[in-house]
């Protein structure tokens, strides 16, 4: 499906990625699948470890014509994070809580945060984050934007568009 010089730059790109990234058959099986009954290999799974590696990425894929597949927790029922380009998996590194700023009511998160894993964390300070997804135990932020998140509550609560900011650091 990609050419010998697409395969040769996934290799080359090794040098210049801070995380990991897995071309093994093994990984290539475990990341073909998420929650749904989609099945389809991707040419490679990238971990990323900073806001650097993802720029990165990016502009590798505009300039070797691979697309790039998000994946948080991989809990989506509809194939979202199955796809035969490269899997950007944020959910091993980039799962810090960066800021809380509680008289503003906002937090800042990377997006392999957990849901309950942040309400956890903000429960001393009276707020949390509404949309109850019912995968709330392992779904993360990132994955919760990419699908519009909510819950049974939603009429209450709202969805994740209804909470979510994304400011992007220069
Ligand atoms: C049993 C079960 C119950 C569920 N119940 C609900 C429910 O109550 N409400 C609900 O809304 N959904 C539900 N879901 C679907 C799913 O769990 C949620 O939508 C969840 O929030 C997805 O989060 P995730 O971390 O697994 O995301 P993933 O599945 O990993 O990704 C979801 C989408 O976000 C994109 N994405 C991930 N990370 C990023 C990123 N950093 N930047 C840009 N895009 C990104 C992905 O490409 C994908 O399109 C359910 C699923 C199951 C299996």
């Amino acid at each position: 499906m990609y050419s010998d010089s697409q395969l040769q730059a996934i290799q080359n790109l090794k040098t210049q990625i801070e995380g990991e990234i897995l071309t093994d058959k093994a990984s290539l099986t475990m990341y073909a699948t998420d929650a749904s009954a989609y099945r389809e290999f991707p040419v490679a799974i990238v971990r990323p470890k900073s806001i650097k590696d993802i720029k990165t990425l990016i502009a590798f894929a505009q300039k070797v014509k691979i697309p790039l597949i998000p994946r948080a927790a991989g809990t989506s029922i509809a194939g979202q994070v199955v796809g035969s380009g490269i899997v950007v998996d944020v959910s091993r590194y980039m799962t810090h809580v960066l800021e809380i700023n509680t008289e503003e009511r906002w937090v800042r998160v990377e997006p392999g945060v957990i849901l309950d894993e942040l309400n956890k964390i903000l429960e001393p300070t009276g707020l949390f984050f509404g949309p109850e997804t019912s995968t709330s135990n392992r779904c993360m932020i990132g994955g919760m934007v990419g699908n519009n998140s909510c819950g049974t509550h939603s009429l209450v609560y709202g969805c994740t568009r209804d909470h979510d900011r994304a400011d992007l650091p220069p």
